[in-house]
Parts: C-alpha cells; structure tokens; sequence
C-alpha cells in the first residue's frame, strides 16, 4: 500500500512540476514579446529592430550579402494631433502601421523606430530594391483614404550597408536622407548615397 502510495505522489509531483514550467515558459515567452513589442502599434519596437540588425549583420559579413534600411517619418504629424487630438493621431499611427505590414516582405523587419518614425531593416536588399519598396509604401500611403480631413503622407531616408559600417553609422545616413526628404518638399525618397559621395533623390513628386 506504500508503495502505492509514494508512486501515485510521484506521479502528481511530476504533473505538478510539468505544469509549472509550462506556466514558467510562457510568461517569459510573453515578457519576451511584450520586451519587444511597442504597445501602440503592435509592431516591433526599437529595441527589437536593433537586436534583428545586430543579428542580420553577422550573416551579412558571413556570406558578403547586401543589407538596405528604410527610415521613415509622417510628414506634419504635428498638425494632425492639434487639430484633431492625440487619440486620432494614435488611431492614424495604428492604422499606417497595418497599411505598411501588408507591404513589407516577411523577411523584412518593420519596426516603429519612436514617435511618428518607423524603419524597415531589409536583409538581400541593395539600394535600389530598398528605395522601390520605400516608393511603394510611400504610394500606398499617399493614396489611403485614413477618414480625416488631412492628407497623410511621409518622407523616406534610404541607405544601403557599407563593408565596415556601425548600425550606428548606417542609421545616421538613412537618417540624413531623411532630413533632406523633409527638407526637399516631404512626401518623397531620398537615398544616401556611399558615405564619400553626395546623396541622390529617388523621387520627386510635388511635394507636401
Ligand atoms: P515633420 O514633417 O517635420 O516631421 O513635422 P512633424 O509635425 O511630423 O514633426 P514634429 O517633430 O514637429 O512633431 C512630431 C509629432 O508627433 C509631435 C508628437 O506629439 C507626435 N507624436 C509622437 N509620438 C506620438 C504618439 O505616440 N501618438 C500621437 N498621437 N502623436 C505622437
Ligand atoms: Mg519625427
Ligand atoms: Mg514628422
């Protein structure tokens, strides 16, 4: 009868011990993708964008693989939040973030970068694959109807990896594209070109 006894307690220790680290398993799953996620927009956040970049850059070195990112901001989403409050500006971030979803490949990560600032980090991607995808969402944007009485559009900054550069230097030319997007007209493309050389317009429609 023991003998029984301390089988059947075993058994529901081990249940019991089964369960918990399940439980355990999950939440730090959970916590992973809350860690990783932002909580307006559901995408990922920055953090997440810099640890996939920092993974991404290995293999790139591994197998001499391009690499372009995409850095993009609403053009005057400071009038959208004045004239119609922050929870419409919240509903128009959450709604571009879904819009640009549907157009980036799997394999590309898109991630909000802070504020009204998203970025798309594109592995096998030259320059010029990344400044087309970046036309087309820049399109896409453009035409969406967001049921406001404002136009929503947004200014690109695209750069391509060089051999030997930082995430931190890659950023800070796409960044640079970006302000001369903003600088330039808005609503637009603009590629930096190598780190030596002046940086080119993709695109040039009227402007915002
Ligand atoms: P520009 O074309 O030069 O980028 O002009 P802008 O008005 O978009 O830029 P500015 O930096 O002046 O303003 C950015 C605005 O984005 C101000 C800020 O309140 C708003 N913003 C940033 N994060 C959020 C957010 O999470 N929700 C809302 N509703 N607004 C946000
Ligand atoms: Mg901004
Ligand atoms: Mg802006």
């Amino acid at each position: 009868v023991l003998m029984l006894v301390i089988f059947a307690v075993n058994k529901r220790l081990k249940t019991l011990v089964k369960i918990r680290t399940q439980e355990l398993e999950d939440s730090r799953k959970e916590l992973e993708k809350l860690s990783n996620t932002d909580s307006l927009t559901g995408l990922s956040n920055r953090r997440c964008l810099d640890e996939f970049l920092k993974l991404k850059l290995s293999e790139v070195a591994r197998y001499q693989t391009p690499l372009s990112v995409i850095i993009l901001d609403i053009d005057h989403f400071k009038r959208v939040n004045d004239s119609l409050g922050h929870n419409i500006g919240d509903q128009i971030l959450k709604a571009l973030s879904t819009l640009m979803s549907e157009s980036v490949r799997s394999t590309d990560m898109l991630g909000r970068w802070g504020g009204e600032e998203f970025m798309i980090i594109s592995p096998q991607t030259q320059l010029e694959g990344a400044a087309r995808l970046a036309e087309l969402l820049r399109t896409a944007i453009e035409k969406h109807v967001f049921s406001i009485d404002l136009p929503i559009c947004c200014s690109f900054g695209v750069a391509q990896l060089e051999s030997g550069e930082t995430p931190k230097e890659l950023f800070s030319r796409a960044d640079k594209a970006l302000y001369d997007a903003k600088q330039t007209g808005r609503n637009k493309v603009v590629t930096a070109a190598p780190s030596t050389s002046k940086q080119s317009e993709t695109t040039n429609p009227t402007g915002a």
